[in-house]
């Protein structure tokens, strides 16, 4: 299975290396060794590597899943030695051996061999495993809640969501479509997700010359409501609608999708709210036969994506989401 992220530039501009991630990047620049590799554009060389951790996201895995892990980027990544390390199997914080713990991603940035500014032209991912004490420290480092997942899902699997999310976010194929919907971990979540759909779909907004209607919500995994320390982290891919029409007065219908991170510390006063990068829509109409037409119609498509992901959400997701703290702590404390 050639579950890989192999990204161009331009694609994830996300990924640049947070504050955080600092101390660990000098430490990670030495983890992965031999991964330059030539191009049809020019050798490629290893720059800096940032790693992501998905607080509270179990994950478990075996020598064996872990080599036949390996074995699949070695070939994947192509051209890399026989001795690349893929490091599947330390927790990126101290580097002790792990096989459960608190899945995270590590992003490899590459810059074109001769480029001075080292500016990243491409970065590839890999799947780690964070020990859950490294895991707790750095949740607090990002000041982010750490609700652990109910079930803990085997590494390969949890990789193949990620790949599957990313793939989604930039409009390609999904490798796998298996993604079960996700499952809440417990009634308080049952019920923060319940008052989501209830406050959120249906709601509609105008940005400029673009409606916008939301059409479905779906919490991504890992979702839940802490109901102990009255925290959460609400990753919600947030369907919509969007119309408007082109100069010349044809109408433009377009369907589309991002994901929105909504999230209380303990103790916080308000929701942290967020639109992830990312995101696409598509012609939700039948496609018109000229050709001159249909191309401005999917410029307008992409418009409507790009407002969507600036003002769209915020002012048609984020305005209804007043109430989202008081009604989870409810929820936390009927648990
Ligand atoms: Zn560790």
């Amino acid at each position: 299975m050639a579950a890989l992220v192999d990204q161009v530039k331009g694609k994830r501009q996300q990924l640049a290396p947070s504050a955080e991630s600092l101390d660990l990047r000098a430490m990670a620049a030495a983890q992965y060794a031999n991964t330059d590799h030539d191009t049809d554009y020019g050798r490629l060389i290893q720059g800096q590597v940032d790693h992501t951790l998905f607080p509270g996201r179990r994950v478990r895995t075996t020598a064996a899943d872990l080599e036949t892990m390996a074995a699949d980027f070695r070939e994947n990544f192509g051209g890399v030695a026989e001795t690349t390390r893929f490091l599947l199997g330390t927790c990126p914080a101290c580097q002790r051996d792990v096989t459960h713990g608190d899945f995270g991603v590590d992003h490899i940035f590459y810059y074109l061999e001769g480029d001075e500014d080292k500016k990243p032209v491409k970065v590839r991912s890999i799947p780690r495993i964070w020990r859950g004490p490294c895991a707790e420290k750095r949740a607090k480092q990002m000041r982010k809640p750490r609700v652990k997942s109910r079930t803990e899902k085997a590494l390969a699997d949890e990789w193949t969501s990620f790949v599957n999310d990313v793939n989604r976010e930039q409009g390609h194929a999904v490798v796998e479509e298996e993604e079960a919907a996700a499952t809440p971990a417990n009634a308080a979540t049952a019920s923060l997700w319940a008052w989501l759909a209830e406050a959120l779909v249906g709601a509609a907004g105008a940005e400029g010359k673009v409606s916008f209607e939301v059409t479905r919500v779906d919490p991504l995994a890992g979702s839940d409501v802490d109901a102990r320390r009255g925290a959460f982290a609400v990753r919600l891919r947030v369907s919509y609608r969007a119309t408007t029409a082109l100069v010349t007065g044809e109408p433009v219908d377009a369907a589309g999708s991002s994901v929105v991170s909504l999230s209380l510390e303990p103790g916080g006063a308000a929701v942290a709210m967020a639109t992830e990068p990312g995101g696409a829509a598509a012609l939700a109409s039948a496609p018109p036969a000229d050709g001159d037409v249909l191309d401005r119609c999917l410029r307008k498509v992409d418009l409507a994506a790009k407002v969507w992901a600036k003002k769209g959400a915020a002012a048609v997701v984020f305005a209804r989401l007043g109430g989202m703290r008081e009604a989870a702590l409810r929820f936390a404390a009927a648990e």
